[in-house]
């Protein structure tokens, strides 16, 4: 096993309340991250999956040091510790993580031609590079996405949605990045369109050496695009390890939950199907004591309802459930809730 080229170590990050009260009081801060960790090696890929409002986001940009929560916490980058770097130094080094959008059409400034996109970075970062060298290199990148290079005087517009984020993927990877944050690269794209983008960037993670943390709210997607896997539920780490112990022996009921929303191939067998209620994600302004997921848990004893759960390792990974134990040992049947409480 290599040494792993990235490590997070207590990544918390907050959103200032608006300034006013609410209901009488001050507005809470927003966490939208609290104590996130996690180590990559390097050429591997991290699937960070969570419902919306879990500070996926949020922890992309954390990582690349944009606003605008505040952050805290280490970002280790080829044993650097990111935060710590004079700021000049830490646009230098940040250039090697660069980031996917989600939204492939409005990422793309629409008055910019897809070779001025691709080229803003290196106009950028290398204002003195010659223009015939930034012209040759921004066809090498069309090509290499699978865009038609003569197509470089085209707008945003005059492409499809697909094509659009393969535009985006080349302006994310012309400056040669060794790291590649996907936001939800491929939730506003038709499942075939996704599959041509998902093969397109193991593509090109074994061509360039890319290390990728991969964000999605599907489990399904990730399954194809993960080494590692890391819930999070309201910024917080609920389960962590590699794929194999993620789909086959989940630990905690949180990523079960997850799972069990993921649509199943067979239209059919997919009406039939029952699915578990698990409720409402609670306001990430009023969250719950004990274990966040409480209220929602099928599994909840009175414990969950008082204590939060540590992150725990397990097997080569870690879990923040009072019972994991328990559900990694019998069926979900086999371990009733408490219904006292
Ligand atoms: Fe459910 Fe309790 Fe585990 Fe939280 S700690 S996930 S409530 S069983």
């Amino acid at each position: 096993m290599s040494a792993p080229i990235l490590v997070v170590e207590d990544l918390t990050a907050v959103y200032p309340a608006p300034a006013g009260f609410w209901l009488r009081r001050r507005r809470p801060d927003l966490v939208a991250l609290d104590g996130v960790g996690f180590a990559l090696e390097r050429g591997a890929t991290l699937g960070v999956v969570g419902e919306s409002g879990s500070g996926k986001s949020t922890l992309a940009r954390a990582l690349l040091g944009l606003g605008p929560a505040a952050v805290s916490g280490k970002v280790y980058w080829r044993g650097e510790n990111l935060r710590a770097l004079p700021p000049e130094v830490q646009r230098e080094r940040r250039q090697q993580m660069q980031l996917v959008f989600q939204d492939p059409l409005g990422s793309l400034n629409p008055r910019l031609t897809a070779g001025e996109i691709v080229a803003e970075p290196l106009r950028t970062f290398h204002p003195r590079m010659a223009r015939v060298q930034i012209a040759e290199r921004v066809r090498g990148m069309l090509k290499l996405v699978g865009l038609d290079p003569n197509h470089l005087n085209r707008y945003p517009h005059e492409f499809s949605v697909g094509q659009c984020q393969r535009l985006g993927i080349a302006r994310a990877l012309v400056l040669n990045p060794r790291l590649l944050i996907c936001d939800e690269p491929v939730s506003a794209l038709d499942v075939s369109i996704q599959a041509q983008i998902i093969h397109l960037l193991k593509d090109l993670q074994a061509k360039m050496q890319l290390t990728i943390v991969f964000i999605a709210h599907d489990l399904g997607i990730l399954r194809q695009v993960s080494d590692q896997v890391l819930v999070l539920y309201l910024g917080r780490v609920m389960e962590s390890g590699d794929r194999q112990s993620i789909y086959q022996a989940p630990r905690h009921p949180y990523t079960r939950a997850l799972l069990n929303a993921v649509p199943w191939p067979d239209p059919e067998r997919e009406r039939r199907r029952v699915r578990e209620p698990y409720g409402e994600l609670p306001s990430a302004h009023e969250l719950p004591a004990g274990c966040l997921f409480h209220p929602r848990c099928p599994f909840a004893i009175d414990r969950c309802r008082q204590e939060k759960p540590s992150l725990r390792p397990w097997r080569d990974g870690r879990t923040a459930c009072h019972r994991s134990e328990e559900l990694a040992l019998g069926s979900q049947t086999a371990l009733p809730a408490d219904k006292t409480g």
